[in-house]
């Protein structure tokens, strides 16, 4: 046996370990090497058995050294390896930034609050009660008796039992209005009076495309000295072009309500058609009558009238000297029609991909 075999050994030891890449390659290199069964280093020792004995303590020598220098190298390696590792549990602060996802306030929620911001900055007041109520506030202080039939135009969710309230009557119903909160309000409080109620209403309708069982509403009262009807006009038409814009316009129509006289439904030019009723269709000749006012240029938004002169007696105004205006309405129809949506039950399935669509 010659010197060859060693030197070789080393050369090739030296490429191994000039590839060797990270800790799992570095430990192959080692095994390949240095390990007791198979070995190339041990393999070498073994031969040594079979060098003329002459040669065997030179060459024993040599081999140890080389062993030792593949351990020295090896060891040096390592610990360069594992000092660039990336501890368990650590976070790579190189990384791009994840961000975080953030909340969504509710389309009805943003809407509310706009409503309520118009309303406030033209100096109203912003209340809020219960939702159990009693037949009197709901009703009978509003200038609905028991027999009335007006009342049959608000089907009632009433309790299966009366509930004691702090406000004095016992709650029998879920209100069908927040008309209920102008009472309590007129009770405790001398004119003038500017206030909007908004809050959620029950009544008895079906589940469908323009109604739910629970709604919100915002019903508005101001009451003074020389409170006209063209207050009203002028204070519900600012609203509606601050609300949808400065180009709609609005339109009074006779109506009835029983806490109101004289009382007007009001309407506002249609989006859809410009006001005009009729709609031009990509891909057809001529124009068709919109759909979103059924061709009449003008859709519903809400109901007001001058307060009715019972209802001041109801809470002791002196109906000879105040007069008032009342207004109310249900802001998922407001929705329906600033957002061009067509189906209420949208607003209260929580699909985000429906919710996300409303910025504001
Ligand atoms: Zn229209």
């Amino acid at each position: 046996m010659s010197d060859s075999p060693i030197d070789s050994l080393r050369l090739q030891f030296h490429s191994d370990l000039a590839s060797a890449e990270n800790e799992a390659e570095l430990r192959a290199v080692r095994d390949r090497y240095l390990a007791r069964k198979g070995g190339m280093v041990s393999g070498l020792l073994k031969a040594l058995g079979s060098a003329p004995p002459a040669e065997r303590p030179r060459l024993g020598q040599l081999a140890n050294s080389l062993k030792q220098e593949i351990e020295t190298q090896l060891d040096a390696r390592t610990v360069a390896a594992s000092s660039t590792r990336t501890p368990k549990g650590t976070v790579d602060v190189t990384l791009p930034g994840r961000l975080p996802v953030v909340g969504h306030r509710h389309p009805l929620a943003v809407l509310r609050e706009r409503i309520e911001e118009i309303f406030t900055r033209m100096g109203f007041l912003v209340i809020e009660g219960p939702e159990l109520e009693d037949d009197y506030h709901n009703f009978e202080a509003l200038n609905m008796p028991a027999d009335h039939p007006a009342r049959d135009m608000q089907d009632t969710l009433y309790l299966s039992a009366p509930m004691r309230s702090s406000a004095g009557n016992p709650a029998t119903l879920l209100r069908t209005h927040t008309s209920g909160m102008q009472i309590r309000y007129m009770e405790t409080h001398q004119p003038p009076v500017r206030l909007i109620a908004p809050g959620r209403v029950y009544r008895r309708d079906n589940l469908d495309l323009t109604h739910t069982p629970m709604f919100t509403q915002v019903e508005g009262l101001v009451v003074g000295e020389n409170v006209t009807l063209a207050d009203l006009k002028g204070t519900l038409d600012l609203f509606v072009r601050e609300l949808f814009g400065q180009d709609r316009t609005v339109r009074f129509r006779p109506s009835f309500f029983p806490y109101t006289e004289p009382s007007a439904e009001v309407d506002i030019s249609c989006a859809a058609c410009g006001g005009t009723g009729l709609v031009s269709k990509p891909g057809q000749s001529g124009e068709l009558g919109c759909s979103m006012c059924k061709g009449t240029g003008w859709v519903e938004i809400l109901g007001s009238g001058m307060v009715h002169p019972a209802v001041f007696e109801a809470v002791g105004y002196d109906s000879e000297k105040y007069t008032g205006f009342a207004f109310g309405m249900g802001i998922e129809r407001i929705a329906l029609l600033k957002w061009g949506v067509e189906d209420i039950r949208l607003f209260y399935e929580n699909d985000l991909r429906f919710l996300e669509q409303f910025p504001l």
